[in-house]
């Protein structure tokens, strides 16, 4: 009978009306524990016609006066996240080990399972998160929140609490999960790294070690880079300030050669942000501060607001590329021979052996890629202009050059004779089955078209 096991713990002391509940927490979905409770403690003293005796959370042998903190925990929490943007937040506790032993001892002496109903940190964590979402209109996702407090019952006197109905702040520890920004980047000219690039010889400090001690570092010129900037340079600056957040990190869907540009409807990326205060900025407000500030090198546009998995989305997602590549021949070639091994080339598996030029440290292999579609035209007897879609990770230098006869079959190979590419732009990359844009990854409503869009659509 519940009135008997309810008789039970109460026999073991003065307990509050939340511990005396939680035993039995599976019972009656809708009720607090404290309501089952005060239920019981009500039934009991029914049956045995005993006084009524209330006791307060500050005499409970069990919880030590924790129970009674809900209001001053949710409250400190809440001015923990003043001006920080969430929709989405969920609460942790660190309960005591001796209050976690009382739990149990409180069972046992009660002669029931140890484990029984509820444990004090769950119930914390859902009464606590209850008011935190009651008192800042948000909602608990106990998945991928945007902000998770935890709070440390340690870090604070539960006695002191109930008296002064408050917390010390040290108590509640907030964390702001990271914000994403999606887009799309061009880069318009040669020589601009896709990420920051520290300088080899000085590892990033721009000083190196002279006669007379620090002097900047002749290789880069003092900057700490290799390069004067880089996409994630030109694009995270103005990402994290418009979200307020401590620091960003940039994430591509793949990349292209230092000295290739990224033309027409650019490369997927995500800008993520550290601890942002901000997470719903205008982004494009942002997108045109970003293509203001970079004059030309770097554009970017399409910017939405993503979902964490967009990061995993742009880095793991497969993508065939578009190209178009100048090429120098050595020897001069015949149109009809060009147009030949270009057919021969068109819907053929490639084999490459990972090229010269790739990093040596990585292991080399043999990998097949298809060339899907390639046509060109040939200027002069020895410069061409050579247009392909490929599978992703297909080589395009190799498959021109023949990386000395590592990629088989090349386009130098068919035509016997040296080819090199000169110059080599990406013009598209794009979701091998579907797009990347999938709705499911954006956290706001689909951008309507601009007026330069409307504008081209009209004519
Ligand atoms: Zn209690
Ligand atoms: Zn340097």
């Amino acid at each position: 009978m519940i009135t008997d096991d309810a008789r039970e713990l109460l026999s073991t002391g003065s307990i509050c009306d939340s511990c005396l509940g939680r035993p039995f927490a599976d019972r009656s979905f809708g009720l607090t524990n404290a309501e089952r409770g005060r239920a019981l403690r009500t039934t009991v003293a029914l049956a045995d016609d005993e006084d009524f005796e209330p006791t307060e959370p500050a005499d409970c042998w069990v919880c030590d006066g924790y129970c009674g903190t809900f209001d001053a925990i949710a409250e400190t929490i809440v001015d923990a996240l003043e001006g920080v943007d969430f929709a989405t937040y969920q609460v942790g506790t660190r309960v005591p080990p001796l209050v976690e032993e009382n739990e149990r001892l409180l069972r046992e002496d009660a002669g029931l399972e140890p484990d029984v109903g509820e444990s004090m940190k769950r119930e914390m964590n859902r009464e606590v998160g209850r008011r935190v979402g009651a008192m800042t209109e948000t909602d608990v996702d106990f998945d991928r929140p945007d902000v998770l407090a935890v709070v440390d019952l340690e870090g604070f006197d539960p006695l002191e609490a109930l008296e002064s109905d408050t917390v010390t702040s040290h108590a509640v520890d907030v964390q702001i999960n990271p914000a994403f920004v999606y887009g799309r980047y061009r880069k318009l000219e040669r020589d601009i790294p896709q990420t920051e690039w520290p300088c080899r010889e000085c590892g990033g400090s721009g000083v190196q070690l002279g006669d007379d001690g620090e002097e900047p570092c002749d290789y880069c010129g003092g900057s700490g880079y290799m390069y004067d900037t880089s996409v994630e340079q030109v694009v995270r600056p103005h990402v994290v300030a418009a979200m307020d957040g401590d620091e960003g990190t940039f994430h591509g869907a793949g990349r292209e050669d230092v000295d290739a540009r990224m033309l027409e409807d650019g490369r997927p990326f995500v800008l993520e942000v550290k601890r942002p205060r901000v997470r719903d900025p205008d982004v494009e407000a942002l997108e045109r501060e970003i293509n203001d500030a970079a004059e030309g090198a770097v554009e970017v546009e399409g910017l939405r607001l993503a979902t964490y998995e967009m990061v995993e989305r742009v880095k793991e997602h497969d993508a065939s590329k578009h190209y178009r590549a100048d090429v120098a021949f050595e020897e001069p070639i015949e149109e009809a021979a060009f147009d030949a091994a270009l057919a021969e080339l068109e819907g053929t598996t490639v084999d490459q052996y990972t090229p010269e030029r790739v990093d040596h440290r990585r292991a080399g292999l043999t990998r097949q890629r298809t060339v899907y579609e390639i046509d060109g035209d040939l200027h002069e007897p020895t410069e061409a202009e050579v247009r392909l879609h490929g599978e992703g990770g297909l080589y395009v230098k190799e498959l021109i050059s023949s990386d000395n006869g590592r990629t088989e079959p090349s386009l130098a190979g068919l035509l016997e004779t040296d080819a090199e590419v000169t110059a080599l732009d990406v013009t598209g990359v794009e979701g091998e089955d579907e797009p990347f844009e999938l709705e499911e990854y954006f956290r706001d409503e689909p951008r309507a078209a601009s007026d330069d869009e409307l504008a081209e659509t009209a004519d």
